[in-house]
Formats: structure tokens, C-alpha cells, sequence
């Protein structure tokens, strides 16, 4: 009989891919931002699932769609029609101020998709990422992602992509030629380290896209529905993009991603793209809710106050000697460190506070846009102690 969290830990060890370095740690449960381990010990989380658990974990709107619509129909492709998803499209498309939609079902399948219908509207080939970039891990995405680590033993990948530096406007006109196809970026580099778009950087972008006949892809995956402080990163910036990314906490949890269609692209040819689960009915349901909360709530013009006021905070108490730099906007925020951030990852969790890491020495913090006011400073305030110390 395997029960106790050990064994458990140990045959998930044993059977698990090994693509993942996992934590010494099993989660169990969770409620808003708090999730407990096996032992019923309590963690502030600001890793939210990776970005997923904007709203918590089982937020009771979220809970409550998915057991009603699990009930009644889970399945139901795109060869049909379903109401559900109708009424979701159609919000989706009105709080993204785009006409059209594809769904699908997670990141990295939103950048694939984008990709392939860049390539089919322009009838282009190439693709320009950014230095730091981080797409996802398909083939398609790997390809734009600019860690070279995560590249490198699947090369050769997508041929005609490039790099140019983030948040540099001279390399990118540069690197744009009748070739082409789009422009791969994110509004606020999350993976690569928490680096925000410069102002003027996005509409710069938007305007050497549009003068060259390349389209806009806005990688808002991690940035989007609230995360920044706005409902998407790019309308702080007016700018409109061609094809938008999202996915993440689009759900609140259920996988789910999309890809938004400008005006530019107009109606995709039949049959030039597909997924068997997306759009389903129970995602559909999820993301419903989740767009009621948002819509219904101040809780992301809270989020970009309170994380302003959380980065003012940081600067002002953390010691010179512990970190290099502190970034971010709204609740997406991070730290640079002198050194590595593994093991502040651990004295956190010791101090029951769970991180993310973003790249080697960036500290990056998660919070979820229902974080109590309580826990929100307590974790900061465990984030400078433990830096300071470490001094
Ligand atoms: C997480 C992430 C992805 C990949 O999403 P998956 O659902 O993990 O495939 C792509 N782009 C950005 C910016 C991300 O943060």
C-alpha cells in the first residue's frame, strides 16, 4: 500500500518523463493563492501554476461553470455548433477588440497556429523573434523561443527565423525584409527574465510591420487577462496587433488557448488548420467564467496598483548588495539577483512562499489577482528578508 507523501513522491520519480526538475514538494490542494502539501502545511503561492492560477486556485465561479458543464456536455469539435462556444467567441473577441478566433489548447499551440495562418495570409516564409524570447516548446515555437539551451538538441528547426535584440528598434527594421511573415514578440519578456516592452517599443514595432507588409503576432500568453495590470499587456500601449497569443489563465485553470485574428488576416481558408479539443464546451464554460470575473471586478486596475506598489516597495527595502535589479508590471514582477536564483527558491519554500525562477538569476513573482492584501505583503515581505539576509 503506497500512501504516505514519500512513497507517493518516489513513484512519481520513478515514472515520470524526467523532462521536468521537480521540486522536493506535493501539492495537494488549493484555495485563491494559498495551496497546501501532503502534510497540510500552507504556501503563499506566487507561482500560480505558472502563470495559470490568476484567479486562484478553484475560484468558486470557476468551480461551479465546470461542474455544471461537465455535467452536460464535455466534447463537442468545431464540425459542430455549440452555443456555449458561440457565447464565448463572441466576449472573447469584444474584450480583445479583434473579430475572429481560433481555439486551441495551450501556449504553444496558440504560437503554432499563429505561425502557420502568418505564413498562409502573407504566402511568406520567415519570422522575426526577439533575443530572451520564450515561445514554448513545440517544434514551431521552440524555433522563435531564444534560449539556446532549450534549442540546441533539436536543431535544425524552423528555417527563416531570426533574433533580433529586445526593446531595440534599429535591429528590428534591420532584420525585416520582402520575406517576412510576421513579428513574433512579447509585450513584457516573461521567461527570459520580466522585461517590459520600453514605451513607444510596441507601437514602433507595430508601425516597421505594417510599412513592410509583415504581420504583428503579440505573444500574450503569460501577460494576458488581467496579468499586467491591464486586461491585455498591448493596450497600455495602444497598439493592435494582427494575430494575438494568449492562453494561461484564459481558464482559469482548464487548458485552454487561442489565437486572435486581426482585421488583417480576415476568414481562414476551410481546412487549413485544426485541433480536435478545441473550443470545447467544458473550456468554454471555464473561460466564460473567467471573463464574468474580470468584467465584474476592479481586480486587474488593483493588480497594476498594487504591483506598482509592490516593485516602489522592493526598491526601497531590499539591500543594495542583494539584487541588481527589480522589474515588472502589475503582478507580473521580477527581481535580478547577483547570483543564482535556485537556492533563494528554496529558502523561500522553507519560509512558505513559493517562486518561480525566470532564467538563472532572475527571481520572478506570480501573484494571483486575488491575492489577499495579507498575504500579498507577507510573501513581500518574506522575499526581503530572505534576500537581505542572504547579503
Ligand atoms: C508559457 C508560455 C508559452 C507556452 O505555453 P504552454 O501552454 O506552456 O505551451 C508561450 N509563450 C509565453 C510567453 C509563455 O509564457
Amino acid at each position: 500500500m503506497l500512501n504516505s507523501a514519500l512513497d507517493l513522491m518516489t513513484v512519481e520519480q520513478a515514472h515520470t518523463s524526467g523532462a521536468y526538475v521537480k521540486r522536493d514538494l506535493q501539492i495537494v490542494r488549493g484555495a485563491g493563492a494559498r495551496l497546501e502539501d501532503a502534510a497540510g502545511r500552507s504556501y503563499i503561492d506566487l507561482v500560480g501554476g505558472q502563470g495559470v492560477a490568476a484567479l486562484g486556485h478553484s475560484h468558486p465561479a470557476i468551480v461551479q461553470a465546470v461542474q455544471q458543464q461537465a455535467a452536460e456536455l464535455m466534447i463537442c469539435p468545431e464540425l459542430f455548433h455549440n452555443p456555449l462556444r458561440a457565447r464565448y467567441q463572441a466576449e472573447l473577441c469584444q474584450v480583445a477588440e479583434m473579430p475572429r478566433v481560433f481555439l486551441c489548447n495551450s501556449g504553444a499551440e496558440s504560437i503554432e497556429g499563429a505561425i502557420k495562418i502568418a505564413r498562409l495570409a502573407t504566402r511568406r516564409p520567415g519570422i522575426v523573434a526577439t533575443m530572451r524570447g520564450f515561445h514554448g516548446r513545440t517544434l514551431g515555437a521552440l524555433s522563435a523561443t531564444w534560449n539556446k539551451s532549450y534549442r540546441g538538441p533539436f536543431e535544425p528547426l524552423l528555417p527563416h527565423v531570426t533574433h533580433v535584440p529586445y526593446n531595440n528598434v534599429e535591429r528590428l527594421a534591420e532584420a525585416l525584409d520582402e520575406h517576412t511573415a510576421a513579428v513574433l514578440i512579447e509585450p513584457v519578456q516573461g521567461e527570459g527574465g520580466v522585461y517590459p516592452a520600453e514605451d513607444g517599443y510596441l507601437q514602433a514595432v507595430a508601425e516597421l510591420c505594417r510599412a513592410n507588409g509583415t504581420l504583428l503576432i503579440l505573444d500574450e500568453v503569460q501577460t494576458g487577462f488581467g496579468r499586467t495590470g491591464w486586461f491585455f499587456a498591448h493596450q497600455r500601449d495602444g497598439v493592435r496587433p494582427d494575430l494575438l497569443c494568449v492562453a494561461k489563465s484564459m481558464a482559469g485553470g482548464i487548458p485552454m488557448g487561442a489565437v486572435l485574428l486581426g482585421e488583417r488576416i480576415g476568414v481562414l481558408p476551410p481546412a487549413t488548420h485544426g485541433t480536435t479539443f478545441g473550443g470545447n464546451p467544458l473550456a468554454c464554460a471555464a473561460g466564460l467564467a473567467v471573463l464574468d470575473v474580470l468584467r465584474s471586478t476592479d481586480l486587474i486596475t488593483q493588480a497594476r496598483a498594487r504591483g506598482a506598489a509592490v516593485l516602489d516597495h522592493l526598491r526601497a527595502h531590499l539591500l543594495s548588495g542583494a539584487y541588481r535589479e527589480v522589474r515588472g508590471r502589475g503582478f507580473l514582477i521580477g527581481i535580478e539577483l547577483r547570483g543564482k536564483v535556485a537556492p533563494v527558491l528554496g529558502a523561500l519554500q522553507a519560509c512558505g512562499v513559493l517562486a518561480l525562477p525566470a532564467g538563472m538569476t532572475v527571481l520572478r513573482l506570480m501573484p494571483p489577482l486575488v491575492i489577499s492584501d495579507d498575504d500579498l505583503w507577507q510573501a513581500v515581505e518574506t522575499v526581503e528578508e530572505v534576500l537581505n539576509d542572504a547579503v
